[in-house]
């Protein structure tokens, strides 16, 4: 089968989380089964952009608003990737540093779905499957069902996978017109609420949708961000896949990132190498546990409740553990997390800011890895803690209900830690237990090799993706 996906990130070619990473992987992996995956992104100014090569493959050109916009689209050469890799090129629009977090994000991202769509129109075959990621390209199932040039395209089937539903690229009515002309009587496809929802409309047109986990789709049809009615209406053709871990990026025994591979044989070993480093760094004590977070800083994360739960950790605990985070977002929070070093030194400490290889040696060096996420459509953290060894302490929601059984289940089979409420006294209790954990070191030992053991490949939910793509053939 051809699949095209269409997506905002793409993972090493730009990344701001975990839909990167998907789309990096998911790919790859649907080719290693004799299929034919391709990815569509923008073209943004990132450091893979200058380090490939590439063919300029199409050009065309669209309305947009009023303004008449020029669009490129390039190959990168040598398939690099695994996987076909297609840039739009919009100048002054998609060509900039960053992925998200402009002003114009609404004009960019329209205008590169409308180029994705007006590109695919003027192919001489049709795909199989037109496979489209989160909000940022949830119009295009709609372009290709309503818009009078591209309705040739409506019986191609779409599937729509939602990695965030918190965010969904809400505009107003007086942008209708971005839209190349459609039939307005389709407008209700187009609205929830009385803007236009990209993530609503790509519900409502793509003959399939998923979630990154089944728990997450359960739990959006009473906490969406507003789209709570849309998601019972239309649960008879959502599922959930949960996602896998690339192997070939997200492993101790090969990673470049990190100061020691090590494998299951040698885990104790190579995470104690590794933390060392970390520990030397960031100036803490290699013989306490080690607590890390890595992510966005924001609500959805519980990132705000980080510095009450670190500080009475500490003090309640009398500093039997060390916490080193790394994330961005959220100003305040930033700013707590900073401010906090100067009374917690030797404790404490943090990097504000986006690090991927530091990202890697975290995981690997830390004993465990919390989250306190109030949403988790998947969550990626946890997978790859586990494949490092390091324990994760996780809020049972979304994801992570889905992939983490608590080590206190009494069969045996648990392997982490859960807590059910996003507040700083089960954050507190959760650290608790890591510190207990950390003094039976068999236990512990027993708990990370059967962490590492855990098959959360990607060729599972892969096969999972191509049985849907199937049905809808
Ligand atoms: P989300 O996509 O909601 O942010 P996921 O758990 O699905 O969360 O994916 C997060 C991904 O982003 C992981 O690969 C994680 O390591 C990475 N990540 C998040 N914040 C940072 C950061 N500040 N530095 C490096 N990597 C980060």
């Amino acid at each position: 089968m051809e699949i095209i996906h269409v997506s905002a990130e793409c993972y090493p070619v730009a990344k701001a989380g975990g839909l990167g990473d998907v789309v990096g992987a998911l790919p790859k992996y649907q080719n290693e089964l004799g299929h034919l995956a391709k990815v569509v992104m923008p073209m943004y100014k990132t450091p893979f952009l200058y380090a490939h090569e590439f063919d300029v493959v199409h050009k065309g050109s669209f309305g947009m608003g009023g303004s008449w916009l020029n669009y490129t689209i390039i190959k990168e050469k040598f398939n690099v990737l695994g996987f076909d890799l297609y840039l739009i090129d919009i100048n002054g629009l998609l060509d900039r540093q960053k992925v998200y977090g402009y002003d114009d994000d609404v004009e960019r991202f329209t205008s590169f779905q409308i180029a994705v769509v007006d590109w695919l129109s003027k192919w001489n075959h049709r795909p199989d499957v037109v496979h489209v990621h989160d909000h940022h390209a949830g119009l295009v199932p709609f372009m290709m069902q309503n818009c009078f040039a591209y309705k040739h395209m409506a019986t191609i089937p779409t599937v729509l996978t939602i990695h965030n539903a918190q965010y969904q690229g809400w505009m107003g009515w007086n942008k209708s017109n971005y839209l190349p002309a459609w039939d307005s009587n389709s407008w209700g496809k187009l609205d929830w609420k009385n803007n236009i929802n990209p993530l609503a409309s790509a519900v409502k047109c793509s003959f399939r949708v998923t979630t990154v986990s089944p728990s997450y789709l359960e739990e959006l049809k009473f906490n969406s961000n507003d789209l709570e009615a849309l998601f019972e209406y239309e649960k008879g053709k959502c599922s959930g896949i949960i996602n896998g871990i690339d192997d070939l990026v997200w492993n101790p025994e090969l990673d470049k990132y990190i100061d020691t591979q090590y494998g299951i044989e040698d885990v104790d070993e190579g995470k104690l190498i590794n933390k060392e480093v970390l520990c030397k760094e960031y100036n803490l004590d290699i013989h306490k546990p080690l607590i890390v977070f890595i992510g966005r800083l924001v609500d959805e994360k519980g990132a705000d409740l980080l510095p009450k739960a670190i500080g009475d950790a500490i003090y309640h605990m009398q500093g039997q553990m060390n916490f080193l985070v790394l994330g961005s977002g959220d100003f305040w929070v930033e700013r707590q997390l900073e401010d906090m070093k100067g009374g917690l030194m030797g404790y404490y400490n943090s990097k504000i800011g986006y690090n991927e290889k530091l990202s890697h040696q975290m995981y690997a060096g830390a004993d465990f890895l919390l989250m306190p996420s109030r949403v988790e459509p998947c969550g990626l953290n946890q997978l790859y803690a586990m494949r490092y060894g390091t324990v994760p302490i996780v809020r049972s929601t979304g994801g992570l209900k889905d992939t983490v059984i608590d080590y206190g289940t009494p069969d045996g089979s648990g392997y982490g830690i859960r807590f059910n409420d996003a507040t700083v006294g089960d954050i507190t209790y959760s650290i608790h237990r890591a510190v207990q954990l950390y003094s039976q070191p068999k236990r512990l030992d027993e708990v990370r090799i059967k962490m590492m053991q855990i098959d959360n490949s990607w060729e599972i939910s892969t096969g999972k993706y191509i049985e849907l793509y199937k049905s809808l053939q």
